[in-house]
């Protein structure tokens, strides 16, 4: 792909390049120890690079030279949304953790004393939401729990490759952060190939696999072979769409066009078209800036070719995309790009939450005025979406009912299917931020499918 302008690098102090995959272009990344290195941040106030770092201690950082390079805008920074997206925040902690770490890396603290504490910290910030590490978990024979695999939805498993629990760059926001952290009792991942397949084999009504991680583009063509290549197999036949859950294509586009294994990527991606499989990439996208980039053009451009669909999801965060218009004209360059919107979801409960939460009633709004900015083609996103432990809840408005004010609701996504798309109210909660904080409507106890979830799924939490 030579028509992409190569990318300077001279933003970067010192450069130390880790190359990891590619030919061409090599994959730069920086991770903490390296905030210092990062000469653009030398224009940030040394109290906000302390914070930088306070922050960072706790929650993992990790940015490579194409972000820093083609997305950040660093005329804009500290606002820039796309510095927002990967950079630590002063305001991502709350405040005691916030002081806790601080004082400690001010006093210089031995590492065991500073580690402790991040340990503590982290414990208290609840990796898992929706009982996620618990619940889902599916059997091979009724008897065995099978390692990264989740199958909650009837015609939906979850697959979590191993070599894909990383990502290019993480998003500040991520709810996957334990993950990355380090520390593997919070993993859910798995390198079984076999009982994966063993798994869809035996499950013929699983029209879908998606596969996610962490980021799976992070992983070798060679690595995604095994798990993919087998299910050209008449076998497989009833495993009709296979979806793969990335950042890549804005994070680190090269991994589609100059990577050494990116010719061998789209050839696979050929031959599972070519056998008749609908392959999607679900593309994380925060931001129309992120579309901006020439190399994430030309990346775009080549997943289409190979027959590959492209359809784009991301949360509703403060401080990088809590406006309409940033919504709308992220969805119009999609569609112009021969994308499909899928999903606007409502950031879950983790990590740095309060930094990025939106009071859902705001969440509505937003997503109503960014629909009413756009054509038909660009109103395929649903949402906003919460993904709940009883499916994917929707909020499809807030409207008044014989004097009562309420959210009207609906699953996109039921652990019982039977629920999906049933309208079902919630009494108006100005602050309410997530499903939990609802209340049914009307003075009702409970909403239509409580009953039953509990009575069904009694391990997991409403
Ligand atoms: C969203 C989701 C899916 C996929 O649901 P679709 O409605 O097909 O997009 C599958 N499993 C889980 C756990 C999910 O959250
Ligand atoms: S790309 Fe996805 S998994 Fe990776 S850090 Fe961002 S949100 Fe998390």
């Amino acid at each position: 792909m030579s028509s992409i302008a190569p990318s300077t690098g001279a933003v970067l102090a010192q450069q130390r390049p880790s190359p990891i995959t590619s030919k061409a272009r090599p994959f730069r990344v920086f991770t903490q120890r390296d905030l210092e290195r990062i000469e653009p941040l030398r224009r940030l106030s040394p109290e906000h690079r302390f914070a930088m770092r306070v922050v960072s201690s706790v929650l993992p950082f990790r940015v490579n030279a194409h972000v820093i390079d083609d997305l950040i805008d660093w005329e804009r920074v500290p606002e820039d949304p796309i510095f927002q997206l990967v950079f630590p925040q002063p305001g991502m902690l709350e405040e005691a953790h916030f002081s806790r770490i601080a004082d400690l890396l001010r006093a210089e603290a031995d590492e065991a004393l500073l580690g402790e504490a991040v340990r503590e910290i982290r414990a208290e910030l609840n990796p898992h939401p929706a009982g996620q590490m618990e619940n889902n978990l599916p059997r091979l024979g009724g008897e065995e729990h099978l390692q990264g695999m989740q199958h909650k939805y009837r015609e939906t498993v979850l697959f979590f490759p191993s070599q894909g629990q990383t990502c290019h760059a993480y998003c500040s926001f991520c709810f996957r952060w334990a993950q990355f952290v380090g520390d593997k009792s919070l993993r859910i991942a798995s390198n079984e190939v076999n009982s994966l397949h063993q798994y869809l084999r035996h499950h013929p009504r699983v029209s879908d696999l998606l596969i996610t991680g962490g980021d799976p583009m992070v992983m070798k063509t060679r690595h995604l072979e095994t798990y993919l290549e087998p299910l050209l197999r008449p076998e497989f036949d009833h495993i009709q769409t296979i979806r793969i859950g990335t950042k890549a294509l804005t994070f680190w586009p090269y991994r589609f066009t100059e990577d050494s294994d990116s010719d061998a990527l789209m050839a696979l991606f050929e031959r599972l078209v070519a056998r008749g499989k609908h392959l999607a990439l679900m593309a994380h996208v925060n931001h129309w800036r992120e579309l901006e980039s020439p190399a994430v053009r030309a990346a775009i451009a080549r997943v289409r070719e190979s027959g590959a669909e492209i359809r784009t999801q991301g949360p509703l965060l403060a401080h990088i995309n809590d406006d309409p218009s940033v919504w709308a004209r992220s969805w119009k360059t999609q569609v112009r790009l021969g994308m499909v919107p899928y999903y606007l979801f409502v950031q879950r409960d983790t990590g740095a939450r309060r930094y990025f939460e939106i009071p859902l009633v705001r969440a509505w709004e937003i997503y109503r005025e960014a629909m009413q900015q756009v054509s038909g083609l660009g109103r395929t996103a649903r949402g906003p979406s919460m993904s709940a432990g009883p499916g994917k809840i929707e909020i499809q408005g807030v409207t008044e009912v014989q004097g009562e004010r309420l959210f009207v609701l609906r699953f996109l996504q039921g652990r019982n299917p039977d629920w999906v798309n049933r309208p079902f109210f919630a009494r108006f909660d100005p602050e309410a931020t997530w499903f939990d904080d609802l209340k049914p409507a009307f003075g009702e106890r409970d909403f239509f499918f409580s009953e039953e979830y509990r009575r069904r799924w009694p391990e997991r939490p409403l």
